[in-house]
């Protein structure tokens, strides 16, 4: 008998197939699934510290939320009256934050993101923020996965952002790694572009930038250039396969074609860009064209939640409602893969996460789906897609640790007070400058 660290028991869905195996065993040691295969086989050859008998759930490679900003959380609700992206930064975004921002804020509102996030199965994001070193403390405090990348909008940002990137080099920890955020395509200048994907490049960390998110960006870029997103991209060199694109609503055939080719990755975020009437992104086209989709719930102060499961849905259903000439229906299947394994390719991750396979870390989690509100469930993918919600899933384990069991927070139990009156706290004072 091997002894391991942890032992799984229950219905795997590994999301290298539609294929699940019913009374399986996943086994995992030092944070990695080392084996895994039938319950009574596993059982005869492993011991474990740690056995969770989750018999009767779904087990599943944890959620990858591919664009967030969790430091932003506190401003849940703020700008809900604006009508699109523009009034939502300049009337509502941007002045609140000149304001209120400063490392406690990122802090606290980072705890409250990943709070929410673990509780809807999320074991990993990919961030677009500032402060991001107060982030990435409340982040292993949490003990969540992440992919940090410090904003940046004018050429004096650079080498903040690129000091906190080199900050990393030496970490004994990986579960946190760093990324450069140049904004947008309209909010940075061409050399701010150029020097931070040169910069990205040399540091072999990946590059998240938000881009065509709205049709009168695009027709100011082509007004300005005489260039579509991705052609203007190509131009300044800053499309490679290290580059994390949020939106990508209004490309161009030719543009995603450029895009494929390079290797650059799209995140879907279906919800802030209904919120802020941004349009639909062509999902199945992207896919057509080569492109890594994953999916996103964008900030909590657009969304205004962080919920993969209303997530899926809402991003299944927005699919459906455009014409079919214009976009094209995803199956439940594919919906659950661009949450796991497409969107562990999209935030360039996928030899270390999405699917519960021999080598990759152990980021997993446990869903309940026989309650009234699920039942009958013909196909699990439907079931998961279409009729769960955030509060069936009950356990998560990161990188091989317990982080909510039955949902009882376990790395987060201690913060619960305090998080509540920081919470309070800036609650009154936001209201106060509103
Ligand atoms: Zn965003």
């Amino acid at each position: 008998m091997k002894m391991v660290d942890l032992l799984i028991r229950g219905t795997l869905v590994p999301m290298v197939s539609e294929n699940i195996l019913v009374d399986h065993m996943l086994v995992i040691d030092k944070g990695l699934i080392i084996d895994y295969g039938p319950f009574t086989e596993m059982a005869m050859r492993y011991q474990a510290t740690t056995f969770l008998d989750m018999q009767e759930r779904l087990i599943l490679p944890g959620f990858i939320n591919g664009h967030t900003h969790v430091g932003m959380s506190l401003l849940r609700g703020v700008g809900d009256a604006a009508k699109n992206l523009q009034e939502w930064l300049h009337d509502y975004i941007f002045p609140l934050e000149k304001k209120i921002l400063n490392e406690d804020f990122v802090y606290w509102s980072t705890m409250l993101a990943c709070y929410e996030m673990i509780q809807s199965g999320i074991t990993v994001f990919a961030d677009m923020y500032f402060f991001e070193n107060a982030a990435k403390r409340a982040i292993l405090h949490a003990g969540v996965r992440a992919l940090l990348g410090e904003t940046i909008f004018l050429q004096k940002d650079i080498s903040y952002a690129e000091d906190f990137c080199t900050s990393f080099f030496g970490d004994t920890q990986d579960l946190v790694a760093p990324a450069l955020a140049p904004h947008s395509l309209y909010s940075c200048d061409a050399q701010t572009l150029i020097k931070t994907h040169r910069i990205s490049q040399q540091l072999k960390v990946p590059l998240i930038i938000h881009v065509a998110e709205q049709k009168d960006e695009v027709i100011q870029l082509r007004r300005k250039t005489g260039m579509t997103p991705a052609v203007y991209m190509r131009s300044l060199d800053i499309l490679s396969s290290n580059v994390i694109i949020a939106h990508g609503i209004h490309f161009t055939d030719a543009d995603l074609e450029i895009i494929g080719a390079s290797g650059a990755s799209i995140i879907y975020n279906p919800s802030s860009s209904m919120k802020l009437a941004s349009g639909i992104a062509r999902v199945k086209t992207m896919q057509e064209y080569g492109i890594a989709v994953g999916l996103g719930t964008d900030g909590t102060a657009s969304n205004n939640s962080l919920d993969n499961f209303s997530e899926m849905k809402t991003g299944a259903l927005l699919q459906d409602l455009c014409l079919e000439e214009y976009c094209k229906p995803l199956t439940p299947y594919e919906i659950v893969k661009l949450a796991t394994v497409d969107g562990a390719r999209a935030i360039k991750m996928e030899k270390k996460i999405g699917t519960l396979e021999v080598g990759k870390r152990a980021d997993i989690i446990s869903i309940d789906i026989h309650h009234m509100h699920q039942l009958p469930a013909y196909d699990i993918f439907s079931t998961l897609v279409y009729s769960s919600k955030a509060t069936d899933v009950q356990s998560v384990i990161i990188d091989g640790k317990i982080v909510m069991h039955n949902r009882k927070m376990i790395t987060l139990f201690d913060q619960v007070n305090k998080l509540k009156e920081r919470t309070t706290y800036y609650h009154d004072k936001i209201k106060d400058i509103k």
